[in-house]
């Protein structure tokens, strides 16, 4: 089972007392936009084999959202941060890189 900590309240707790929200980091497109673009946005998803990063909710507890990085592969966690962040914290990241040897980083939007 999926154990994640919300970086809000600081609870932690198994993925049931959470929601899923989808991939994190995504770069929309809103008006002015062009067809590809949009469509990009709306169907084009990581669906990463290995590390990954989400969105989650905190449904029953603060109700808060936030980000998680974490392995789809074996579940490991890496880490839980803020939604109001553009990228991973370093943390985080040098977490996945010594963790997760050659595997290369995307560009975050
Ligand atoms: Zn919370």
């Amino acid at each position: 089972m999926l154990i994640l900590t919300c970086p809000c309240c600081g609870v932690t707790g198994e993925e049931t007392e959470f929601h899923a929200g989808g991939e994190a980091h995504i770069k929309r497109f809103g008006p002015g936009s062009d067809d590809e673009q949009f469509h990009s946005y709306m169907f084009a998803k990581e669906n990463a084999k290995g590390v990954h990063f989400e969105r989650w909710r905190h449904n029953n507890g603060c109700g808060k959202w936030f980000h998680a990085a974490r392995c789809t592969t074996t579940l490991e966690v890496f880490g839980t941060y803020s939604a109001q962040t553009y990228e991973p914290p370093k943390e985080i990241k040098d977490k996945i890189s010594a963790r997760r040897p050659g595997w290369s980083w995307r560009e975050f939007a």
